[in-house]
């Protein structure tokens, strides 16, 4: 909130375009060099409309921006001068998409070598050769992995189970606990059967390639409802091609023996189970709910019941955390040795839950990630032999950070490719799933959203699904 006290610092940056052109681009060039201000990109003249009124103080810096000109252009001009204001580089350069290795990837394939593409996208967006040469790597081993993969015919499926044993207080996903809602989940079954229904009859003929059951947290299911679940997918659809099926079990809480017998049973080839941190303390601290023993609990259990492939994902930044913590992480993730290691960065805003609940509780922690974390989680994972491959940004991560997955020769995520690069069309299914729709290769891409609301889901089953009917007979 703005408050009418003196301000010793800017607040705001406000900058002035007078066309309505590039804000975005604007607005995360900003943000990425000043992360811990706001932004505010406005169409017009200063003075259209009183300071005051529009919440602008004496504090914010004012900026103005011709923006009649090429983007590129502009993107480089506006990076270079905040570059010299602020004396920061950006790895990045003045890329803002979330998917840098997109770029890679489309001049790969217009026939570029690996130099050509480092000189273009190191004096085009400015990106550093490090940053470079990561990309041109993940997209290459992306194009390996991806070979074979019929993007036209086939398609992918996401199944979205929105409960989770707790909430964890960093959660921006679409989750509920499971303890309140465990009355509905059979009916909730009974709506993703549905679904399913409607899959089998639209992609009839087609391929369905891998298969990813996420959420939330899809283990909170019962051993029986997981079997009846996978059941009827194998009952509706065709799985004779799935090169991968995914059953996130990221909350060691919610792992069973039982569970892990029933998966393996019906078909699961990858698992997740995900430390996030391996110190207890920061665990109690985010709401996770469960030990670091708990964790390595599980993880052996799953080893035992024969899942070889198994992904972790850890988080850095965390409140309090630092690189010590980080590396105390990665020391006993190398001990477990799992096959992928997906290392995200935390990106908490001042108002969310968890800054909330640690202002109540009268402390202040850092929740940065810094490149200093960043090598300490590549290098552990060089030491198991796993290699990058998928990357992606979040928008407005502080530090301007990315989030990459690494994993051992022949055991990388294909869903994760699939949906990071949008090469292939994914069917989503669940409460707050989002479908996607790819037109043929290079294609446009076209989205449709099932409701959020897990209630509100179930009673609207029916419009749900013909959203989708709509999104696919499109021409
Ligand atoms: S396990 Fe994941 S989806 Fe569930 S509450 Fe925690 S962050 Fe959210």
């Amino acid at each position: 909130m703005r408050s009418s006290t003196i301000h010793l610092f800017i607040e705001m940056q406000v900058i002035y375009i007078k066309e309505d052109k590039f804000q975005y681009d604007i607005h995360s060039l900003y943000k990425a060099f000043y992360p811990e201000q706001d932004i505010r990109v406005i169409v017009g003249q200063r003075g259209c409309v009183p300071d005051k009124e529009m919440d602008i103080s004496p504090d914010d810096e004012i900026s103005f921006i011709d923006v009649n000109r090429d983007k590129n252009d502009l993107k480089r001009s506006i990076y270079k001068d905040l570059s010299i204001k602020t004396g920061k580089l950006l790895p990045w350069g003045d890329l803002t998409g979330i998917r840098p290795t997109r770029i890679a990837m489309n001049l790969i394939d217009e026939g570029m070598s690996d130099d050509e593409i480092r000189t273009y996208m190191m004096e085009t967006y400015l990106v550093s050769e490090e940053k470079t040469n990561l990309a041109i790597d993940i997209a290459r081993r992306e194009k390996r992995i991806l070979e074979g993969i019929d993007y036209e015919n086939g398609y992918s499926l996401y199944i979205g189970i929105p409960f989770c044993p707790t909430t964890c207080l960093y959660c921006s996903f679409t989750s509920y606990p499971i303890g309140a809602f465990k009355g509905i989940v059979d009916d909730y079954i009974s709506c993703l059967e549905k679904e399913i229904d409607y899959v089998a009859e639209a992609f009839k003929g087609k391929t369905l390639d891998t298969i990813y059951i996420g959420g939330g947290t899809p283990t909170t299911l019962l051993p029986d409802q997981i079997r009846r679940l996978i059941g009827y997918l194998q009952d509706k659809l065709d799985l004779s091609h799935v090169k991968e099926f995914t059953v996130e079990s990221g909350r060691p809480d919610s792992i069973t023996r039982d569970k892990l017998i029933a998966m393996k049973e019906m078909g699961v080839t990858r698992i997740s189970v995900n430390p996030q941190t391996m110190s207890d303390e920061t665990l109690k601290l985010i709401g996770r709910q469960h030990t670091v023993a708990q964790l390595i609990d599980s993880f052996n259990m799953a080893r035992e019941e024969g899942f070889d492939n198994i992904n972790m994902d850890i988080i850095l930044g965390l409140p309090g955390e630092t690189d010590r913590d980080v590396q105390h992480t990665i020391d006993e993730i190398i001990k477990l040795s799992p096959d992928e290691l997906t290392v995200h960065s935390l990106a908490i805003k001042r108002g969310s839950k968890l800054a909330e609940v640690m202002r109540e509780k009268g402390v202040d922690y850092s929740m940065k990630n810094t490149e200093e974390m960043m090598e300490i989680a590549r290098k552990g994972a060089e030491a198991l032999s796993l290699k990058p491959y998928y990357l992606y940004r979040q928008k407005n991560i502080s530090g301007n950070f990315e989030n990459t997955g690494y994993a051992k020769e022949g055991k990388a995520g294909i869903y994760n490719i699939l949906i990071n690069e949008e090469v292939q069309s994914i069917v989503a299914l669940g409460a707050g799933t989002v479908t996607k729709r790819v037109f043929g290769e290079g294609g446009r891409i076209e989205r449709c959203d099932n409701v959020k609301d897990v209630k509100l889901y179930m009673d609207n089953i029916d419009e749900m699904i013909q959203r989708k009917r709509e999104l696919f007979e499109k021409s």
